[in-house]
């Protein structure tokens, strides 16, 4: 593209795009043998009702530790792992994964209702992609019911007619949907009513200056009015403060997800979590 500008173009980007392009082809490359030498986990963050402060979910997140690279987050190589279609091995691996963790879990008689996992655009957008689901249950055990998928607006509004199809096949599966960092894409009202949805999450930079910031405080409150006269729970992400849980909880915000409460942690932390309970809202003594 930069080539067909002409000359001096292609010279003013190219030492940026060599830069970055090096190390995306980099990160690829490590990141393709990442799923068979054992480098990627999933951590888990509690959500927790906002009255009593119950888990009731648990989100898997996933994370890349590389022997030599360190760990890297996956705001940084999730996007490498869509564009080169590695998503797609690497999203059945979190699938299965946190399936199988969340039947462990239920079966030891540790409550929880439902272990929540991040869907990308392109998973989502395979035609097989129910059929994977389907299969990750079957394969595990796991009730259709404590399953529940977060996708997030961008591409849901991308192809509203295909989407609503495959949401509506995976409803029928008995699986939950909820719509990840609610506000920050493009939403449409005409949509939203048609969606067959249980769950909002509004967005972590929605929550972060509540309640001091008023158009963070309007905005708020308007995403929880929409989402409870819509039938959907919802749930705020990245509370921080008791201030912030306080203000939400008032409004009528059903659940809660953030450091608050606990940061996503490894599976003999988050056991802990499910048997003593959160300090957060521990009884004061
Ligand atoms: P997300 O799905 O919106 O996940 C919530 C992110 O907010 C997580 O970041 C979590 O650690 C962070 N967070 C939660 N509470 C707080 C808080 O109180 N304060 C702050 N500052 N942050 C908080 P993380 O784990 O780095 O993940 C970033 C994003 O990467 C996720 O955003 C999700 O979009 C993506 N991601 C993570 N795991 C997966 C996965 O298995 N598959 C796919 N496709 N995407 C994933
Ligand atoms: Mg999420
Ligand atoms: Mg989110
Ligand atoms: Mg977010």
């Amino acid at each position: 593209q930069a080539k067909e500008q002409g000359r001096n173009a292609y010279h003013y980007y190219s030492a940026e795009l060599t830069a970055s392009s090096f190390e995306r082809l980099f990160m690829e490359t490590h990141l393709r043998q990442a799923l068979g030498k054992n480098e990627l986990v999933l951590h888990y963050q509690p959500q927790v009702m906002l009255n009593g402060g119950a888990i009731v979910g648990a989100e898997a997140l996933i994370r890349w530790q590389h022997p030599e690279l360190g760990s890297i987050s996956p705001g940084k190589f999730i996007p490498i792992a869509e564009e080169s279609g590695l998503i797609i091995p690497i999203g059945e691996w979190v699938l299965r994964t946190a399936c199988r963790q969340a039947k462990a879990w239920r079966d030891a008689g540790l409550p929880l209702h439902s272990i929540s996992v991040n869907i990308a655009g392109p998973q989502f957008e395979r035609a097989e992609f129910v059929d994977t689901v389907r299969q990750a249950l079957a394969e595990t055990g796991l009730e259709p019911e404590a399953l529940e998928l977060e996708i997030t607006e961008t591409f849901i509004s991308r192809r509203i007619d295909h989407a609503l199809a495959v949401l509506e096949e995976l409803r029928s599966l008995g699986v939950k949907l909820a719509i990840d960092d609610f506000g920050t894409g493009y939403s449409s009202m005409m949509y939203l009513k048609r969606l067959p949805i249980d769950k909002l999450k509004i967005d972590r930079s929605f929550v972060n200056d509540l309640p001091h910031d008023e158009n963070d405080t309007a905005i708020a409150k308007a995403i929880i009015a929409l989402g409870k006269s819509l039938g959907f729970t919802v749930i705020a992400e990245g509370i921080e403060t008791l201030e912030q849980q306080e203000f939400l909880r008032l409004e009528g915000c059903d659940q809660g997800q953030g450091f608050l409460h606990s940061r996503p942690v490894p599976t003999p932390q988050f056991e802990a979590l499910l048997v003593n309970g959160i300090p957060a809202f521990a009884p004061k003594p």
